[in-house]
Formats: C-alpha cells, sequence, structure tokens
C-alpha cells in the first residue's frame, strides 16, 4: 500500500495553516506513478492554498519496489549527520518487515530487496535512476570518491553534493547541488568509461566498498563524515 496522512504546516511562504497530504509510504509496484513522480522531481511538490506559492515536503517515507528489488528509507536531507543511529533503527525496521524477524511470506520477499537510506530528494531519486539503468550504486559512490581525487576545484562543502541525474550510452551526468535548496552549483559529466574502470577493478576497490555497504547508508559521504562506524 501506499499510504499519506493529513499534515498541518505553515506554509513557508506566508505563515498560513495549510493541510497537506505528507506520504509515508510508496509501494511502486502499485503505484508506478508515484516513482515517476519521484523521477520527475515533481513528487510531494505542494501549492499554498492562500499565497498560490509552491514548495516541497522534504522526504520521510519508506519505498518498496519488489519488482525491481529495492526497499529505501527515505529521509530529510537535514538528518545525515545523524546516519549511524538512523541506520540502526532502518535495518530493525526493514529486519521487522522483509528480514530476520518477518514472517516467512515477507522474508520471501524481503530476500530480492536491496535496503538503503537516503537523505534529501536528490538522493531517493539517484537510487531509483541506478536501477534504471542497471547500475551498481557502491561503483557510483566510488565513482564520485574517484572524481573528488581528480577535480582540483570540487566545490565541497557541507550540505552540498555530487548526485548522478542522468545517464546515456556514453556519459554519466552528475551536478553539485545543495541537499536541501536542490539549488545546481555546478555540473560533471562523465565519460562511461571511469564507471566501467571501477567495476572492472573490483579487487582494488573492495576495501572501500566494504566501508560504503557497512550500513543502508550507501554514500560516500559517510566517509568523510565524524568517526564513522566502528568495525
Ligand atoms: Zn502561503
Amino acid at each position: 500500500m501506499s499510504l499519506f496522512q493529513p499534515l498541518n504546516m505553515a506554509c513557508p511562504a506566508c505563515g498560513a495553516l495549510v493541510t497537506v497530504d505528507a506520504v509515508g509510504s510508496v509501494n511502486a509496484d502499485r503505484r508506478p506513478d508515484l516513482r515517476d513522480d519521484i523521477l520527475a522531481n515533481a513528487f510531494q511538490d505542494m501549492t499554498c492554498t492562500a499565497c498560490k506559492t509552491s514548495f516541497r515536503l522534504q522526504p520521510n517515507f519508506n519505498y518498496l519496489d519488489a519488482g525491481r528489488g529495492q526497499w529505501i528509507a527515505s529521509m530529510p536531507g537535514s538528518r545525515m549527520p545523524h546516519y549511524l543511529e538512523i541506520e540502526d533503527k532502518v535495518t530493525e525496521l526493514f529486519d521487522t518487515s522483509y528480514g530476520k524477524d518477518a514472517p516467512p511470506a515477507a522474508q520471501t520477499v524481503g530476500r530480492d530487496l536491496a535496503v538503503r537510506l537516503t537523505f534529501g530528494w536528490p538522493a531517493v531519486r539517484e537510487k531509483l535512476l541506478i536501477r534504471e539503468h542497471g547500475l551498481d550504486d557502491a561503483v557510483v559512490e566510488m565513482l564520485k570518491l574517484d572524481l573528488l581525487r581528480r577535480l582540483p576545484k570540487a566545490p565541497l562543502a557541507p550540505g552540498v553534493e555530487l548526485r548522478l541525474i542522468d545517464v546515456s550510452d556514453t556519459t554519466l551526468m552528475m551536478v553539485w547541488l545543495e541537499t536541501a535548496s536542490e539549488d545546481v552549483k555546478g555540473d560533471v559529466q562523465v565519460p562511461r568509461e571511469m564507471y566501467e574502470g571501477i567495476a572492472e577493478h573490483a579487487e582494488a576497490w573492495a576495501p572501500i566498498r566494504a566501508e560504503l555497504e557497512n550500513g543502508p547508508f550507501v554514500d560516500m559521504q559517510k566517509l568523510y563524515m565524524g568517526e564513522g562506524r566502528a568495525a
């Protein structure tokens, strides 16, 4: 099921009290239109009934796509610094929903699900795009790390991140953006060979992959936030 709940909030523009339908969970198998909305950057866009200003709710929902083998806990971008404790909660939630503590029928579904945790809209959209194009999300994160080493003027700063936004036969299109506002700061066109080069050297990259995959937050930003997870 896809679940929405009415949420009372102040319009960020005029302060009027508005009631919006906030999403709590998305079932993309039954509601493929919601997946399309996420990919179109239009999901949870709201318009204030008083001043007609458009604004977007921050994500805070669980996403299931059994057909494509994806389960994602999509959280607001501002929560990212707390990723370690959120990873633990998300792992527990998955275990009781589709993992080792779930009923047998749910476990059968869960066996084919990749469990991920994302912060902000660009991150959850990126995970859908990666699966759409048959890419490996850990390799995409390793590619970003490789880019940081090569780009002399990477606009890396707190709250600024590198996200994949489109994929063609020859190129991976990435942008630098502010997580909260989604404002784009610059773009990077990455030749697909760079991705393939990392994918082919799995052994050399294995230690980095292990760090990225030590919890459901598979994102290169975890490698430079705080002390990380104890081995
Ligand atoms: Zn308003």
